[in-house]
């Protein structure tokens, strides 16, 4: 994936090696709660149908959807690794997203809450909805954009956001979003690797308080030298009522060009294998690659395991995923999974500590959110809060909680659980990535029994192992690479412009199976489920060992006093590599000097001496990508004292100079 990125000495891709140490054990079960059960989308037999017959299961899946034409075949893999799904089928991805729900009589149903940051706040129905898309859709195509150019999107967490990416489906422009947050450089290279004919962005936005400008940024991505060239015209949202820079003939406003529009707009159907959109990973390995998607596939699954892991109901859930749109959950589950299954959902524009560390339960209990869908890096961060901030509020609406984006450490998730959950709501671990478009695999809240920290089995309908180096299934109880032996609906058609770099990297490793290669490490636990551990590239190898750096992070955050941790391995003369630790402290624990040595005896009680870390350093930060990942690969060049590898996707890079004065330079 990142070979050329790795750092000398680092033993890549660790499953070179036999297997991955099976360190850790976790007792903990939690039993589906029996009303949730009772009543849940999906049940235990749907395991069972979709291994009899896989592809008769997801065409039942795809039959949810309105079809303007139906497929002539489910799945044409004679050109793997490219897949088509739905061959020959037509649909319109807005239509099914919002039209056909105000025609079924629902149209008077809230689709989104939005909550700004400032507490301005107003409910867009699927009726209003409609007609906002139906007027974006017909500003674009008056400015020229037809089914097949991209449209770049560089948005906060707006319900113009919405409607932007649900009108480029409409007209078939597929859309490519920018995080707002990234710098007008990312901006530029993603629009110009698109070749993007029109940018949508807004003023600016409120953020922690204040307003950040986001024109000046755009500005600057396209300016004359060295700018994307390949934009006719900008749209501007006015969001946050600044003064903005004006390129006359270029820009326009967003609320002037489609106020003037028809509110009506009749949608085409598109082909099934159609471009529905391209989003650039979130590089926190290394250089980000622009993923494609399509339509029926896509829609289909995302719509199907909205359903299935978070049992929405349509007429009584409110559903609320945290993730910014600019990521791909944003996109599956905050705009095309919960709109296709006619969710009503919460969009919130701001940050979890504003102006409050309770601002999350704040919405949970004023919406009565009935299913939360966030991540480790949140939940992590309540944690060092403290549990006295969520105790102050009403959150009986819960039912069911997800997580995503990262390995979730045991304690995280216990801790979830009882503080956010109330010890009343199943937890559902997804894990899924850019690539695969669509949650794969997952607990299902009313059949599975969780354990906290494994994300369990591959959902129906989709099929994982984990392999060894050579290819072959590890048995229960032991670790290695994560594969998904078998093509699914919402899988990437490849990465924009690259069939090469596609090919390489995730279909090379494994070529003679024929597997897709996840590029991250797992085991399989007695019982055959599957317990994520963390990126190959990040695996470390001590005295002949492969170690999970999950592992050993789960283990300090076990301990009472720590919050948050990353490990990583540093090259060792004896050991090969020698175990690092960054801990982040839990609010009120003091930083005593016995701490480290305390640690490390707790690590060695947990799993075992071998993963003792050598060095153990408290820090107040970790080096995160804008997504909320931790970046092991800056933390391991302090390790190895060396110079910095890539930071433009961190949030904050000054927090790498404070982590690494703090680390004395011993081996
Ligand atoms: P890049 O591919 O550019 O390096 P990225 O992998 O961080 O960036 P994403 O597609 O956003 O980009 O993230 C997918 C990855 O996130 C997975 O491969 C996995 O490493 C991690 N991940 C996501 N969900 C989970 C989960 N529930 N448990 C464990 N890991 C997860
Ligand atoms: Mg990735």
């Amino acid at each position: 994936m990142a070979a050329e990125e790795a750092a000398p000495g680092t033993p890549q891709g660790a499953g070179a090696q036999e297997t991955l140490s099976n360190l850790l054990h976790e007792g903990r079960r939690f039993a589906p709660p029996a009303a949730l059960a009772e009543a849940a989308n999906v049940r235990a037999d749907a395991y069972q149908a979709s291994r009899a017959d896989r592809l008769g299961f997801w065409a039942e899946q795809a039959r949810h959807l309105h079809w303007d034409r139906e497929w002539d075949q489910v799945l044409d893999w004679s050109g793997a690794p490219f897949a088509r799904w739905f061959t020959g089928g037509r649909l319109n991805v807005a239509y099914n997203c919002v039209d056909r729900h105000v025609e079924s009589g629902h149209g008077d149903q809230v689709a989104l809450h939005f909550e700004g940051e400032p507490g301005d706040r107003h409910s867009v129905t699927y009726a209003e909805l409609q007609r906002e898309v139906c007027r974006a859709a017909n500003a674009l195509t008056e400015l020229g954009v037809h089914a097949g150019d991209r449209v770049a999107i560089y948005l906060p967490m707006i319900p113009e956001a919405v409607v932007a990416l649900l009108a480029c489906a409409r007209i078939g422009a597929p859309h490519s979003v920018v995080f707002a947050a990234f710098s007008p450089g990312a901006l530029r290279s993603r629009i110009d690797d698109a070749q993007a004919k029109v940018l949508i962005t807004a003023d600016g936005y409120h953020r922690r308080g204040s307003v950040v400008q986001l024109k000046p940024n755009a500005d600057e991505a396209l300016q004359a030298d060295g700018g994307a060239q390949s934009i006719e015209h900008v749209l501007v949202i006015r969001r946050s009522g600044q003064e903005v820079p004006w390129t006359e003939g270029r820009d326009l406003w967003w609320h002037e060009t489609t106020e003037r529009q028809s509110d009506r707009h009749t949608p085409e159907a598109f082909d099934s294998e159609h471009p529905l959109f391209i989003l650039y990973t979130s590089g926190t390995t290394g250089k980000p690659k622009g993923i494609l998607h399509t339509t029926g596939g896509y829609l289909t699954q995302v719509s199907y395991t909205h359903r299935a892991v978070f049992d929405l109901k349509p007429d009584t859930d409110v559903f609320w995923c945290t993730a910014d749109i600019g990521w791909v959950t944003g996109h599956s589950y905050i705009v095309y999974g919960p709109l296709a299954n006619r969710a009503t959902s919460v969009l919130y524009e701001g940050t979890p500590d504003t102006p409050n560390q309770g601002r999350f339960w704040e919405n949970v209990d004023r919406y009565g959110v009935s299913i939360l869908y966030t991540a480790p890096t949140a939940i992590r961060t309540f944690m060092k809060w403290g549990t006295e901030i969520p105790a102050r509020y009403d959150l009986s609406s819960l039912r069911v909680l997800g997580s995503v984006g990262e390995p979730i450490n045991p304690e995280a998730w216990i801790w979830y659980r009882e503080n956010i959950g109330r010890e009343r709501c199943p937890i559902v671990d997804t894990w899924w990535q850019t690539e695969t478009g669509a949650i794969m695999i997952s607990p299902l809240p009313g059949v599975t029994e969780t354990k906290p920290g494994s994300a369990m089995r591959p959902l129906p309908g989709i099929s994982a192992e984990v392999v060894d180096s050579d290819g072959n299934p590890v048995p229960n109880g032991a670790g290695g690479l994560l594969v998904l032996d078998q093509p699914w609906p919402s899988m990437l058609r490849g990465i924009w412009g690259d069939e090469e770099r596609y090919r390489q990297t995730y279909w090379e490793r494994f070529a003679d199976q024929g597997y897709y290669f996840a590029g991250d490490g797992a085991k399989k636990d007695e019982d055959g489920d599957i317990w994520l551990l963390g990126r190959v590239d990040d695996i470390m190898l001590v005295s002949g060992h492969n170690i999970s750096t999950t592992e050993v992070e789960s283990a300090l955050v076990s301990h009472p006093a720590v919050a948050e941790a990353a490990v990583v391995g540093a090259t060792d003369p004896t050991t090969g590599q020698r175990i690092v630790a960054f801990v982040i402290l839990r609010g009120g624990s003091e930083e005593v000097a016995t701490l480290a040595e305390e640690l490390k005896t707790h690590v060695a009680k947990e799993i075992g001496p071998i993963a003792k870390p050598r060095q153990i350093q408290v820090v107040a930060e970790l080096p995160k990508t804008r997504s909320g990942k931790i970046m092991r690969r800056l933390l391991r060049d302090v390790a190895e004292d060396r110079a910095l590898g890539d930071t433009t996707t961190l949030t904050d890079a000054s927090v790498m100079d404070l982590i690494a004065a703090k680390l004395p330079h011993a081996t």
